[in-house]
């Protein structure tokens, strides 16, 4: 017998070949989409617009997978932390992070990294494999289940009202797959995330930049961390394959493309490394050389266990921050989230065992 089709893992095109090829005209693939997007059902005998021969129907032939809740984890902040298993067992972490009234879903791409960058917890564990796209939404999913956002809120009143594609692994590096997910998520007949309202950071992979915001139209941010070749290959090895060049010129062309005013730049604050005004004024350097408008969040290092760097200190950051401020650059200073259960920046990493 062969096996069933796993819808999660379809574009809208290959949902409708599917629903064509059993037979049925297009527009019942279009209410099956929104089954699946706008309302989150899972269950096709609850699909009460279907008759019931067709309910039978899809039920014989397609399956609706969410990823499993193996743990859950709240903060005192009310970082709200998920270790989620696929199918196959891998695990990954997705995290909830509110704000005031709303909040951002930050979503994994991989299982590990491959990048390697000495100050993640993440790039700690080997890659082992990329996320496929159903795998992608169904974090997303996952967390509209538990908040109950089902049928998709209007804009205004979500309380998961944002994504940031910054969780583990290398996006940029599961690009086919990331911006099958990303056309998913903003579908307007389904999830409806406006491509606004989604940020994606990248280590560098320089030569995908172009084609993520090309084809998705989502926000870019850079995890830059140094502010010259030497010293950011020591912390990233990434950079020795893409140097700064490469990524700061495929910044620039995607301001030119996008027309959005800023390119955000995540600078994370490492005791006597990255930390001095030389270091904040060579960055300016850079951005004035490639003609960026950047922004610059810079982020307190979040420990892990075993990590060998430490943080820079409340006033080296503030220093920094600053000088950059008075060269009109903006830079706030973000915030950890989460860091009492492991959840902020970097900290993530998929456990073998459940955690007690
Ligand atoms: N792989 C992508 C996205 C995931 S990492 C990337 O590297 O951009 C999300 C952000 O957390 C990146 O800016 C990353 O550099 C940062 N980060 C990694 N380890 C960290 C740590 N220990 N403390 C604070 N931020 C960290
Ligand atoms: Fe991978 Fe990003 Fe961590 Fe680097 S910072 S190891 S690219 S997840």
């Amino acid at each position: 017998m062969p096996g069933k089709t796993e819808l999660t893992e379809l574009s809208k095109e290959e949902l409708t070949q599917a629903v064509v090829a059993l037979g049925e005209k297009p527009f019942r693939a279009k209410q099956l989409w929104q089954w699946l997007y706008f309302h989150g059902e899972t269950d096709f005998s609850l699909m009460t617009s279907f008759s019931k021969e067709l309910r039978e129907k899809l039920a014989e032939n397609f399956t609706i997978t969410r990823p499993k809740i193996v743990a859950e984890q709240i903060s005192v902040d009310k970082t709200h932390k998920w270790l989620l298993e696929f199918s196959d067992g891998q695990r990954i972490e997705t995290v909830y992070i509110p704000e005031e009234d709303r909040g951002a879903v930050c979503i994994s791409t991989q299982v590990g990294c491959a990048m390697g960058c000495r100050f993640c917890h993440t790039g700690s564990q080997k890659l082992t494999r990329n996320l496929t796209a159903g795998e992608i939404v169904g974090q997303f999913m996952v967390a509209r289940d538990v908040y109950k956002e089902w049928p998709t809120p209007k804009d205004e009143t979500r309380y998961l009202s944002n994504i940031v594609v910054m969780g583990m692994g290398e996006p940029l590096q599961n690009l086919d797959n990331v911006i099958k997910a990303l056309k998913i998520l903003t579908d307007g007949e389904g999830i409806s995330i406006s491509r606004r309202r989604i940020t994606l950071s990248t280590s560098g992979i320089a030569p995908n930049i172009i084609p993520l915001v090309q084809t998705t139209g989502v926000k870019l941010a850079i995890s830059l961390h140094a502010p010259d070749n030497e010293k950011r290959s020591r912390i990233m090895p990434i950079n020795k394959k893409y140097p700064l060049e490469e990524v700061l010129q495929a910044c620039h062309d995607y301001q030119q493309l996008d027309g959005s005013h800023f390119v955000t730049f995540e600078y994370l604050m490492l005791k006597d490394f990255n930390d001095s005004l030389e270091d904040a004024h060579k960055l300016m350097d850079l951005m004035r050389r490639f003609r960026i408008n950047a922004k610059f969040n810079l982020i307190a290092f979040n420990p892990w266990p075993g990590c060998d760097y430490e943080p820079s200190s409340r006033s080296k950051i503030i220093a920094f921050s600053k000088e950059l401020q008075k060269n009109r650059f903006a830079a706030p200073i973000r915030v950890a989230r989460g860091q009492d259960i492991l959840a902020a920046c970097g900290q993530l990493k998929s456990k073998k065992e459940e955690p007690k």
